[in-house]
């Protein structure tokens, strides 16, 4: 797809929340631009875009596009993202995150998304700091690279986000740079088209921390430090004839090989649950009236009359959260509700319930 012409960014934007907190040169805003060139150029329809992002300053994007959006917590996009994608599955949901939140904190997720396929677009804005928190080292800080925790350079090795989820099964993998503006919104672009887990990450700058630190100058030249490294990742790729993605030369700013570095099909994760039906029908944001007619995905009627919701996942998703947000939502609505204390605890079961809960068991 070809994407042209002037775009009034405005219109997607939520311009009651400007002045935003980015600080001057900093890489996110181009990448907020292309984001938005690549939605409009689609023609997606807005009402069924949504945005999910973590903790940090580019998870921050999300509360400045004028579309539905879920700013949630440090590194868990990707699981809020992966259970709106099966109640919706005609919803085009895009995960901004970080490289501290999506590879540190929520790198497990990031692996799990991929590995299942499951229809999301991760954007991870990588700048190797953690720029909001004060320029501490992340996964992606190259090793000899200062910052505030390890001021002599670091000493601990960085990792190809790319290459991991390629590895973890991943069926659309791109890297982008905000030194090449002109290309990323098309790689965005086709990022969305994907279907099943999409993933591209792009080299940002973030010149206050991980440029003052390392002596990259401001937004201007720490652009123009990757730009240098670009070309020379293309004399690298080209001289040695590897498969792009698999090179990694060292430097300031990471230099690796850029654009689609692997596109596979593969069957989606929710189509699949679908074709098994183990999934109810998509749900079409009516709620439903009550346990008579709750046939869409908030529960089904059983023949005894009684309504049954059955929370399933993995360790680190939430389950139990999920469970007490549903007890406290039970409660409020004049029901009963309880919980049973975990087998392994040799405590009896009322001394080991929180205090919320206590309170949630007792009956209104
Ligand atoms: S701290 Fe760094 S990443 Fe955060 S807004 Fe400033 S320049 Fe951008």
């Amino acid at each position: 797809m070809t994407l042209t012409g002037e775009l009034d960014y405005r219109q997607y934007l939520r311009l009651g929340m400007m002045p935003h907190i980015l600080c001057p040169g900093c890489g996110h805003g181009t990448v907020l631009k292309a984001i938005l060139r690549a939605v409009h150029g689609l023609g997606l329809d807005r009402e069924r875009v949504v945005f999910v992002s973590g903790i940090g300053c580019s998870s921050r994007l999300v509360g400045y596009v004028d579309f539905c959006s879920l700013h949630t917590t440090h590194g868990r996009p990707l699981t809020f993202a992966t259970g709106l994608k099966l109640a919706r599955p005609d919803l085009h949901v895009i995960v901004i995150t970080g490289d501290g939140d999506g590879l540190a904190i929520g790198g497990n997720h990031l692996i799990h998304a991929a590995r299942r396929n499951i229809g999301l677009t991760c954007l991870l804005l990588n700048n190797a700091t953690y720029g909001m928190t004060g320029g501490q080292g992340a996964p992606t800080t190259p090793p000899g690279a200062r910052s505030s925790t390890m001021r002599g350079g670091t000493i601990e090795a960085d990792f190809d986000a790319c290459q991991l989820v390629r590895g973890a099964g991943g069926t659309f993998v791109a890297r982008g740079m905000t030194a090449a503006p002109l290309g990323l919104d098309e790689l965005i672009a086709r990022a969305l088209a994907h279907r099943g887990f999409s993933f591209v990450e792009i080299i940002s700058d973030c010149p206050e921390f991980f440029g003052r630190y390392n002596g990259l100058g401001r937004g201007p030249e720490m652009l123009e430090a990757q730009r240098r490294h670009l070309d020379e990742v293309d004399d690298v790729l080209a001289a040695k004839r590897v498969l792009p993605g698999l090179e990694t030369p060292a430097g300031p700013h990471p230099a690796r090989a850029h654009g689609v570095l692997h596109e596979e099909a593969r069957p989606e994760l929710s189509e699949q649950l679908r074709a098994r039906g183990a999934m109810p029908a998509p749900a079409t944001g009516r709620r439903p009236a009550g346990p008579e007619d709750a046939s869409g995905p908030v529960g089904r009627a059983s023949v005894t009359g009684q309504c049954e919701i059955r929370l399933a996942g993995a360790g680190g998703q939430g389950i139990v959260l999920a469970g007490l947000l549903l007890a406290e939502a039970a409660v409020a609505a004049g029901k009963n509700a309880t919980q049973a204390a975990p087998k392994s605890s040799s405590a009896t079961a009322t001394s080991t319930i929180p205090a919320p809960i206590a309170w949630m068991s007792s009956s209104r």
